[in-house]
């Protein structure tokens, strides 16, 4: 029996999901924080990724990645 290489580790999941770097943009205004816009961080970074079930992070090889 194959063993796969990426499996979650916690429960055996190999779904994963992918949850870019990005964050909301809040400022400070009358003691109220207001909501600016959410911004996306483009950058090189490798996409990371998570287990699909109980969101355990994946550690990968971006040469693996496939799309
Ligand atoms: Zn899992």
């Amino acid at each position: 029996m194959a063993t796969e290489k990426y499996i979650c580790e916690l429960c055996g999941s190999n779904e994963f999901v992918t949850k870019p770097n990005h964050f909301d943009l809040f400022s400070a205004e009358d003691g109220k924080l207001i909501f600016q816009e959410s911004m996306l961080v483009e950058d090189d970074s490798p996409t990371e990724l998570f287990c699909f079930e109980c969101d355990e992070k994946l550690e990968f090889d971006d040469e693996d990645l496939e799309f």
